[in-house]
């Protein structure tokens, strides 16, 4: 991990967004709610005990573990992990048929459609944030009556990662309209955010100065992961005791 200066991009851009994630690894527990969470609101498939050893299990939002050595003294860091966003993604450049890309708002999104799975993507990116469908998904009978409808289900042979929650994004943007305003701060949650506990996660619009995503990217702890390769994550870290 390496630190960076406070986001230089924030400013008021007359009402256009781009999205973003703080995570303030001080107040993160390591407790997983983010990736249940994420797995529920996403359909991901559970996984099994076979696909585990060959990391074929398929998690949109992971909590890593990081060690740091220490004289004798490690230090083991818990680093919840989603797609990164980034605002140079080296995923999108190698895909051969535009299955994936970077949008007017920040996003990187997935079309599920498109994707010929020749997993160029997956290699590419340098954040493992990109899952292969080795096989066709399963859910238990009580679990799929709680499949999210609002979710596609990827099959065997596609490429899928975190987007975001975008279908929250859409569900945001028709509600908004409905009422005849603007898209608010907090109108956008993504499901890991809704579920920390300790509220460790913030997310919004970063090109607002106004929201708590922008405030919270100006903190001096402030850190992205490998920023030296040059994607410029849209998830920023908070790092601890600083
Ligand atoms: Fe693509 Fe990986 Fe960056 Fe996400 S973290 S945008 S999958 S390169």
């Amino acid at each position: 991990m390496s630190t960076t200066a406070p986001d230089s991009h924030a400013k008021n851009n007359g009402g256009k967004h781009r999205w973003g994630m703080v995570i303030d690894l001080d107040r993160c527990t390591a407790c997983g709610a983010c990736a249940v969470a994420c797995a529920q609101e996403n359909n991901a498939p559970f996984g099994s005990p076979t696909d585990s050893p060959e990391t074929r299990v398929i998690r949109w939002m992971e909590v890593l573990r990081a060690a740091q050595d220490g004289n004798h003294n490690a230090t083991v860091r818990m680093i919840p992990m989603p797609c990164q966003h980034c605002e140079h993604p080296p995923c999108t450049k190698v895909c051969p048929v535009y299955a994936t890309y970077r949008n007017p708002e920040g996003l990187v999104p997935q079309i599920y459609y498109r994707c010929i799975g020749c997993r160029y993507c997956v290699n590419a990116c340098p954040y493992t944030c990109k899952y292969f469908n080795w096989t066709e998904p399963e859910w238990p009978e009580t679990s799929v009556r709680g499949l999210n409808p609002d979710v596609s289900i990827r099959h065997k042979g596609v490429t899928e990662k975190c987007n975001f929650c975008m279908h929250r994004l859409q569900r945001a943007k028709d509600d908004a309209a409905a009422e005849g305003r603007a898209i608010q701060d907090g109108d956008y949650r993504t499901a890991c955010q809704q579920a920390c506990p300790a509220k460790a996660i913030t997310f919004g619009n970063l090109d607002d100065p106004s929201t708590q995503v922008a405030r919270a990217a100006e903190s001096p702890r402030t850190t992205h992961l490998l920023e030296d390769l040059g994607t410029e994550p849209k998830v920023y870290y908070l790092r601890e005791g600083a």
